[in-house]
């Protein structure tokens, strides 16, 4: 058997385990990164890639004027009661250095995105590479983490002991090759959440036990349950990102921003439901309790070309999952809605919009008078990315049942209690890669040398 001793071991190579990895060679600390499932995307990879951040440089660069207390402030409004106050405040403040790491020394040449509006947000803070997707994001990071000699990275299966001081990974052989163990003082759990594990989802958040799951599959809730064999303690196993623009099957998404800029939604009847504003996470059960789970996003030609740097939504258009026509209509029929009560509601849409009446559901922002060529696409709501994990300290140490911190041991990322839990609610758009980089920041500086 060979064996090795490494500074730290990492299990997960998605976002939050890269992050961490990147963040503690930096530092000059010997890496050992582990994932069995590297050629399968993770969340990271499936995801719009935008990153939330207040205060950073680029933000500021852009004529911006945000801080993290403004962040952290419109967290606490949009998930009242919710807030993983442990960790929040840290992460705020953590979100503009890791942006700055990211961009200047962990290959993802990270760009502010001028165009994100997102619900509950006060102000534009979201970044992301070019084009703006989880894949591109991913791959840059990847590649940064493959050119580094601190970094060592092995895509077999691990077990996890741990004796008196430390802990042991007995590696499982590649073919051919000899049996490997990694001795360390230090792991960093960084495996995400539990929305792929169907066990888990049911006991946890039994209103989602059954629904479309547009995560990964390798989202297992393998290092959660490494956590808690080790002793640690939950939080917020009930909260989970909902994505309420995932077009049936789950292959393709519109992305967020189609409300943010005017669009409706519709159920079978032709009748709004809901105000569409809520964000995408609040307004996936929305969605899913109409007839079929299905709702019908209505809006424009201009919304559309609003979208341009939306890596979800072109690929859905891509995919054939927008509908065009130039009368209300005749979208109506093309979706197989009623052209009448449709146009209707268009109408009165049209009528908020221009300030001429309240709508009744209390949406205030519909930012502009619908127009031809109207556009449209059903859509469902999904399952994204849980919420709760093991519970740690705002330096990502895993606590115990007794709210010790364990030694050695941190998480970061969706096996990590989140920012806000609770139902799909808490839920501010951004929130799962902001704790990934933000607590894995913290997690890379808290690490001993
Ligand atoms: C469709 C979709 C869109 C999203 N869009 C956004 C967005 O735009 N902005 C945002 O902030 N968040 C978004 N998210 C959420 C975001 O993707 C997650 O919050 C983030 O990826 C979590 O990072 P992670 O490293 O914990 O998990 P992941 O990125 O999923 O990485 C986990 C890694 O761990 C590996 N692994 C699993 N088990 C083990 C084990 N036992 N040992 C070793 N390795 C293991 C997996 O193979 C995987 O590579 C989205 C999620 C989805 C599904």
């Amino acid at each position: 058997m060979n064996t090795h001793r490494t500074d730290v071991a990492i299990l997960g190579a998605g976002a939050a385990g890269m992050f961490v990895a990147l963040a503690a060679q930096a530092r000059g600390l010997h890496v050992t990164l582990l994932d069995p499932l590297l050629d399968s995307p993770s969340n990271f990879a499936l995801s719009g890639g935008l990153l939330p951040a207040a205060g950073s440089r680029l933000q500021r660069e852009a004529g911006v004027t945000d801080t993290p207390e403004g962040w952290l402030e419109d967290l606490r409004t949009y998930a009242p009661g919710m807030v993983n106050e442990r960790i929040a405040a840290s992460v705020a403040q953590a979100l503009p250095h890791a942006v700055d790491f990211l961009l200047d020394q962990a290959g993802a040449p990270l760009r502010f995105l001028p165009d994100v509006v997102a619900p509950g947000h006060r102000t534009l803070r979201f970044h992301s590479v070019a084009p703006a997707s989880g894949a591109a994001f991913h791959a840059s990071m990847r590649a940064a983490v493959a050119s580094h000699p601190r970094i060592r990275l092995i895509s077999q299966a691990a077990s996890l002991m741990r004796d008196a001081s430390a802990y042991v990974l007995d590696i499982a052989p590649a073919e051919g090759a000899p049996a490997q163990r990694v001795n360390t003082a230090q792991v960093v759990l960084a495996g995400g959440g539990f929305g792929a594990n169907a066990q888990m989802v049911a006991r946890h958040i039994p209103a989602m036990a059954g629904a479309l799951n547009n995560g990964s599959r390798t989202n297992d809730g393998s290092t959660i349950a490494i956590g808690l064999a080790l002793g640690a303690q939950l939080w917020g196993m009930d909260g989970y990102q909902g994505q309420a623009h995932t077009n049936p099957g789950g292959a393709t998404r519109l992305g967020m921003a189609v409300p943010s800029l005017g669009g409706i939604m519709v159920n079978r009847r032709g009748q709004r439901f809901v105000r569409e504003d809520l964000g995408p996470s609040a307004l996936a059960p929305h969605v899913l309790g109409q007839s079929e789970g299905l709702a019908l996003e209505v809006f424009d030609a201009f919304i559309e070309s609003r979208l341009g740097d939306h890596s979800a939504y072109q690929q859905a258009l891509a995919a054939g999952r927008v509908m065009s026509a130039d009368s209300v209509e005749k979208l109506a029929r093309l979706a197989g809605v009623d052209p009448q009560a449709l146009a209707a509601t268009v109408d009165d849409v049209n009528r908020f919009a221009a300030g001429d009446q309240a709508d009744p559901l209390g949406r205030t922002a519909f930012q502009r008078r619908l127009q031809a060529p109207f556009k449209a696409s059903w859509v469902t709501g999904a399952l994204s990315h849980t919420q709760g994990g093991l519970m740690t300290d705002a330096h990502g140490a895993v606590l115990d049942a007794g709210d010790a911190p364990m030694a050695g041991l941190h998480a970061a990322g969706g096996c990590a209690a989140g920012l806000a839990g609770r139902g799909a609610q808490g839920y501010l758009p951004g929130n799962g890669l902001a704790q990934a980089f933000g607590l894995g920041w913290r997690v890379a500086q808290a690490l001993a040398a």
